[in-house]
Formats: C-alpha cells, structure tokens, sequence
C-alpha cells in the first residue's frame, strides 16, 4: 500500500476507517483515502500572454547566464541553483517561469515562510503584468488558482500533479527539510520538473547531484560583484567575549547591527542586557508582532537587534552588520552560520559589511563557514 498523497508505504500509518483505508501520516492535511486515487483538482488553462516579464533590474552577465541555462536544463531534469546568500534566487529563475508560461504550462513556486510567499506574490506580480499571480497561504487560502501559483510549502498538498515546474525554495531548511510528507507531497504536486534554491544544499542534495538525478548550477557572485563578508573568529570566555561585542556595537554605530544568539532564552538575556547600554529589540519565533519588530528595526536604520536562527534567511535589512555569539554552539549548523553571515552586504547601496562570530571554544563548524565563503569568493573572482 502506498498514500497517494504523502507517499508513505510503512503499515504502522495505515489505518481502517469507516469509508476505507487511509494515511495517518499525512492526516493533518486532510484525510487521504487509499482506495481514490487522489483526484486531480482541475485547474484553468494559463492566459495567453502570461509568459512576458520585465525585471526591475537588468541582470548581470553571469546571473544572465545561469538564468538561461536553468530555462535549457529544467526541461529534461531537476536544477539545483546553488547560488550564494544575497545572489538574486527569484531573478535567476523568472526566465524558466517565463518560458513556462509561454507554453501555457503551469509554474508552482513553494517557500518556507508566509511573510516571504506574500511578499514574492507582490515582486512576481510586477514581473508578470499579464499573468495573474497568486499567493496561497495562512490566511489567503481563498483562491487556489492561477497562473502562478506561490505557496507555502504546507500548501502543495492542495494540488495533484498540477505544476509542470515546481520551484522549492531553500528545501534544506524547516519545514521540508527531513520531513518525508512534505518530499512526498511535492512529488505529488508536481509533473514535471523541480528547481531547488539554495545557498546551503544538504547531504541529500548533495548525493543526488552525486549520482547524477540532480542538475546543479552554481553562481557565487552577487549582482554588486562585491565579495561575500567574510567572517572574522574570535575565541575567548563569556565575560571579555561581551566586552568584545560591546566594543563591535560601537564601532558600527549608525547602522543596523543584528545579534544572532542560539536560544529563545539567551536573546532575551542578551536583549535585556545590550539594553542597559543602548535600546535593542529581541525576536525569536516566540515573538508574536516579528513583522511590525522588523519593520522597525529596518526604518530605525541604527538599532541594534538580539535574535534568534529565525532571522537567519529571507531577510534583507540594508547596511546590516552581522555578530553571531557563541557562535560555537551545537545549534548552530554550518549552513546555518553562512545564511546568518549572509545577511550581510547583500544589497547595492551597501554591498559590504562586517561579521564576527564569537566563541568560547574551538568551532570547526565556524571555520568551514569561514573556509566556504572564502572559497566561494575566490571562484566568484576566477570566472570574472
Ligand atoms: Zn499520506
């Protein structure tokens, strides 16, 4: 037995309700009985028309390249866009959607967070004028239909192979990272192919490019051509490593300065404690208005934040300088650490910036960081 949802085949899901069998695995997503094939939700053909774009921006050539050959290679396999923090992700994927929709096919493109789906419906929308763009999330789940369809990854499950390319935004992060319903409903939402994004690919990823099911294309620059900041290490206890960051505050003063911390607890501590010396924000997945702490902190252009690994990605604040303290710890991925590092530099007023990483002890974690974008830096460098 298999759900024809979620893809699952371990019986211990299986269970035997009034009307049939169905999947446990998948069940908060709506029941999905075995026996019916799940039925297609009909979709109305794509607008003629929908295919034209206008970017903002002109690209660079090397993301005009990337762009191009994503639009040739999608057709036939599954793309990995590695590209770095800060690289334009949505600008290097408009030219398959355009392409897409020209033949009247249907492009799903699936994020993370809702903030993010919302504010992409906006951008893609001015991209594709004649195409009608929508955004399915908490919230917007009213109409499901379009010719662009962007969702929340939870969201797929509304669809059956509806999406003649799929675009999975950051796969190695939560939610669709390590949870088998969600790969399951993906491949379920899509008959085609799939365009992963990303700047941090996991093993997973990793291996299929591996073995060769996985087409990878790679861009380390970003469009300012600037170098990726590079994080300076400093290793030493507690008490001289906040003499430290105080020190670092202040040498940054008059610009955005983010303080990544491993735990809900220690940036409220950290909040509290900057605070005594200057005004500082907290967000963490508990904070219930993140939106209206972050506009505020982007419109203060100066303030000082103490957050957590939920600011790590999808954000861009000009100008912002990056600490991430005990930057050691067992929380934090490598991956992790290159997204916190990259959300500094990353736009064109302020293509540069400052990141340190403070730690108590030795971190070979922070070096491959380190390692990773002095690496990317170098290749960005011999291509140019
Ligand atoms: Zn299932």
């Amino acid at each position: 037995m298999q759900c024809p949802r979620c893809k699952n085949t371990d019986p211990s899901y299986f269970y035997k309700g009034s009307k049939g069998w169905y999947c446990r695995k998948c069940i908060v997503f709506q029941r999905a009985m075995l026996e019916e094939e799940e039925e297609a939700v009909s979709l109305a053909d794509v607008k003629e028309g929908s295919g034209e774009y206008l970017l903002q921006y002109p690209l660079t050539e090397a993301q005009k390249s990337v762009a191009m050959e994503c639009a040739e290679v999608m057709r036939h396999s599954d793309v990995l866009l590695h590209c770095v923090c800060g690289a334009g992700k949505t600008e290097l994927v408009t030219a398959s959607i355009a392409a897409m929709l020209k033949e009247g096919k249907k492009v799903g493109f699936a994020i993370p967070r809702r903030q993010v789906v919302l504010e992409l419906r906006e951008r893609l929308a001015q991209y594709f004028p004649h195409a009608h763009v929508i955004a399915v999330c908490g919230g917007h789940t009213g109409e499901t239909d379009g010719d662009l369809i962007i969702c929340t990854t939870h969201q797929l499950f509304r669809y059956t192979k509806a999406f003649d390319l799929l675009i999975l935004d950051e796969p190695d992060a939560f939610p669709y990272r390590g949870s088998d319903v969600l790969h399951g409903i993906a491949e379920t939402a899509c008959r085609g192919h799939r365009i992963y994004l990303t700047a941090t690919p996991d093993e997973e990823m990793k291996a299929r490019v591996e073995e060769g099911s996985l087409h990878v294309l790679t861009l380390y620059a970003r469009p300012h051509g600037k170098p990726l900041p590079v994080p300076k290490i400093l290793r030493m206890p507690h008490v001289f490593g906040f003499v430290c960051l105080l020190k670092w505050l202040k040498e940054h003063a008059g610009k955005p300065r983010m303080v990544f911390v491993p735990t809900i607890k220690a940036a409220r501590w950290m909040a509290w404690l900057l605070s005594l010396w200057m005004p500082c924000k907290c967000c963490t997945s508990r904070t219930s208005d993140k939106d209206q702490v972050m506009e505020e902190f982007r419109n203060e252009k100066d303030g000082v934040i103490a957050c957590t690994s939920v600011l790590e990605r999808g954000i861009t604040v000009p100008d912002a300088q990056i600490c991430v303290w005990d930057a050691d710890s067992e929380i934090f991925d490598e991956a992790a650490l290159v997204q916190m590092a990259g959300r500094a530099g990353r736009t064109m007023t302020a293509p540069e910036g400052d990141v340190l990483f403070l730690c108590r002890s030795y971190s070979s974690l922070a070096y491959a960081c380190q390692k990773q974008l002095e690496e990317a830096n170098a290749y960005a460098v011999s291509f140019v």
